[in-house]
């Protein structure tokens, strides 16, 4: 039997423990603020941005939502940072990216304030996670950790391979599992584009994370039986004159092979909306000096 982690099931409840830091912050007077930046035309952007801001009112965090314009110069969007930076009521800052091409992303990210940055992109934060000594970890990362979590999987003396190596999702969920303490403690490997045979390192995985963005390109046969399979890819396609989502894992096949399996969408994709808000109460929490009951 192959079991199908449910990502909206666990992401719902970290957003009720995420609910419940609100209440207990609001006995403090503290009442936490997530701000998002979105300079981009990109209609999915425009679709991130209003869903994470839906996320935010249910839970009860207040939602700040700043538009620049996508022709606006660099400094218009550093000068935002640095306003929401200063601001009391903002926990945390998001700035949608793909940023256009003449924004500096590497740059637009230093410029967040460490302990505002949610994302956990800031090279402050990225250097923490990587010491082992993280303030706040990176959203889909995280997810990811809580699923495996959720469904009984620990990962301690396992072999990991993760498929992928991008600074959001593949080299911070390797540091996680190969690191010390809850949930790491996996002897990890990371793939990439220039990975000789992809198939042998994912043949002698127990938990293989898929983050490639090429569409179900992980199939059943370059799987061993009882492998665990967490599948981050977001891929639109066409399937029958209709557009589709799918991840970067052959689900049918996977499936057949393994002992769990997330599914797209359904898996990942709730669990980094949810680490969002978690790591928005840890901001406001530390920033004002009170103890949250982080879920
Ligand atoms: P990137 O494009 O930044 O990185 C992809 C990585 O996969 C690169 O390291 C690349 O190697 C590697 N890769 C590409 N093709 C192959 C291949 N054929 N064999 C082995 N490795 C390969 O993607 P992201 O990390 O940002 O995202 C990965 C996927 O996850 C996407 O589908 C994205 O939409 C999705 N995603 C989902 C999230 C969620 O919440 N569920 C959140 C973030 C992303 P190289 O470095 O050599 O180029």
């Amino acid at each position: 039997m192959t079991d199908v982690i449910d990502g909206n099931a666990v992401a719902a409840e970290i957003r009720e423990g995420v609910a419940g830091c609100v209440d207990v912050l609001a006995g403090e007077g503290v009442y936490p603020g997530l701000a998002t930046v979105l300079m981009s035309d990109d209609p999915a952007s425009e679709t991130y941005v209003s869903m994470k801001q839906r996320d935010c009112e249910e839970v009860g965090i207040d939602g700040i939502h700043v538009e620049v314009d996508s022709d606006a110069p660099a400094s218009e969007l550093y000068g935002t940072i640095d306003g929401l930076n200063d601001d009391d009521a903002v926990s945390g800052v998001l700035v949608q990216l793909p940023l256009p091409d003449h924004v500096d992303e590497r740059e637009v990210v230093r410029r967040i304030d460490p302990a505002k940055d949610v994302d956990a992109f800031h090279p402050e934060n990225v250097g923490r996670l990587v010491a082992g000594d993280s303030r706040f970890k990176p959203c889909t990362p995280h997810g990811i950790q809580r699923l495996l979590a959720a469904a009984a999987v620990d990962p301690e003396g396992k072999e990991a391979v993760v498929v992928g190596r991008s600074d959001i999702v593949g080299k911070p969920i390797a540091n996680l599992l190969f690191g010390r303490g809850e949930g790491g403690n996996a002897t990890t490997t990371v793939c990439h584009s220039r990975t000789a045979d992809l198939a042998e390192h994912t043949r002698r995985a127990d938990v293989v994370v898929a983050a490639a963005g090429v569409p179900e390109f992980i199939t059943g046969d370059m799987l061993t039986a009882g492998t665990v399979v967490v599948d981050v890819g977001i891929n639109r396609v066409e399937r029958d004159g209709e557009s589709t989502l799918v991840g970067d894992v052959e689900y049918d096949s996977a499936a057949e092979k393994a002992s769990a399996i997330t599914p797209v969408p359904g898996g990942v994709g709730p669990m980094t909306r949810a680490m969002l808000l978690y790591n928005t109460v840890k901001a406001a929490g530390l920033e004002a000096g009170v103890d949250v009951p982080l879920p």
